[in-house]
């Protein structure tokens, strides 16, 4: 059975009348940028996050930078962020003029090392970005008190986990300002680019909305050097659909978790995800690392199942970084995550003939 890492395919088709019906009504409406879809979703968002403002808008790594830039970060300013992440949490920290400064993750959870981050401070640090990699809460308790502490602004890269919680409050909520994407492959998928930013304070709303129009809030009117940076009317109406979606797949993505988790329980040398007692995770991805994974990786291959890796090279060592010249070691435990991982198919439409093809697939590599 050839199962495929991800198809989008199958969702489209299960809203398939209802997205018709969407795109009708855009088009007829003669509006397609910063019209009533985009205000509707945004209110439907920010109330599903449980934060008081939500801003639309073009990418998820505009909306960190957005959300970083709308707090007061600018040139010359530290940002912390994870080691092992995707590279738009350090290209919008760069993009700003600022510098990241790597803190290395927790062994067994993969998000940032709380108990690492206060070294790291220094007199330019303005900001923390924790990321909620592959839709497992990063641990903001611990985060918000190093914030606290010492005065910096926490910014969760919330683009891996949508519905995602920590007891019963949403990642999103958690910090100061939290940045999403709606990339066709996230949790909460758009058919194009798009992301957002939630925030409870009234200042960094108004400051993220001016910027992502041209610096403008009367047409005309530019008194700030903003972007063009917004979420489309036929994005955000196909984004309200999904919202309404989004429990049930991220549950039927717990579902395959689950399956996973009982089938490859004690399987050789395989490290299955840690989920901590206070999260409730969204299994964005399901990540389980083992010592042979380029074996494993072909062996799954050959039975046609297909797998990525999240991922393969951080960003300190790409050539994008080349000039950050960290000190020897500084990541190395991202880099040995990064020899380990892999991720296997997981998705709400997953099969279960699927996951179960999977799962044989892995208990024979290690039979
Ligand atoms: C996808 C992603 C982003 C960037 O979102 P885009 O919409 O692709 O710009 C940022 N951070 C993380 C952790 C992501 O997974």
């Amino acid at each position: 059975m050839r199962v495929p890492f991800l198809s989008l395919i199958p969702a489209f088709r299960e809203l398939r009348s209802e997205v018709h019906e969407a795109v009708a009504r855009v088009m007829e409406s003669g509006l397609y940028l910063l019209g009533p879809e985009l205000a509707a979703f945004e209110r439907e968002f920010a109330e599903f996050i449980g934060s008081r403002h939500c801003i639309g808008v073009g990418s998820g790594l505009d909306a960190i930078g957005l959300a970083l830039r709308a707090t007061g970060v600018g040139p010359g300013h530290e940002v912390i962020v994870p080691s092992h992440t995707f590279i738009a949490t350090w290209l919008a920290v760069s993009h700003l003029g600022a510098t990241p400064v790597p803190v290395e993750p927790d062994d067994r959870t993969f998000n940032i090392d709380p108990t690492r981050i206060e070294a790291a401070i220094g007199p330019k640090t303005r900001a923390i970005v924790p990321v909620h990699l592959y839709g497992q809460p990063a641990d903001m308790e611990s985060i918000g008190d190093i914030a606290r502490k010492h005065g910096l602004v926490v910014v969760e890269d919330a683009a891996q986990a949508h519905g995602a919680a920590i007891g019963p409050r949403r990642v999103g909520g958690l910090g100061h300002v939290a940045a999403w994407s709606f990339y066709p492959s996230k949790n909460l998928g758009a058919l194009a680019d798009g992301g957002a930013v939630t925030t409870d304070d009234d200042t960094v709303a108004e400051a993220c909305r001016v910027f992502r129009n041209y610096g403008s809030e009367t047409k005309y009117v530019h008194p700030v050097r903003g972007l063009n940076s917004r979420l489309d009317e036929l994005n955000a109406a196909i984004l309200r659909i999904k919202l309404r979606r989004l429990e049930q797949w991220n549950a039927r993505r717990a579902r395959v978790a689950a399956r996973y988790g009982a089938g490859l329980a004690g399987c050789g040398d395989l490290v299955l995800p840690h989920v901590p007692g206070w999260a409730r995770p969204v299994w964005h991805l399901y990540v389980v690392r083992t010592q042979r994974r380029d074996a494993l990786r072909r062996h799954l291959q050959a039975d046609e199942i297909e797998t990525l890796i999240h991922y393969p090279v951080a960003p300190h060592a790409q050539g994008a970084y080349a000039d950050l010249r960290l000190p020897e070691g500084a990541c190395r435990i991202a880099e040995s995550i990064q020899g380990q991982v892999l991720s296997l198919p997981i998705g709400p439409h997953l099969p279960d003939e699927g996951v179960e093809a999977c799962i044989s697939s892995v208990l024979a590599f290690h039979a």
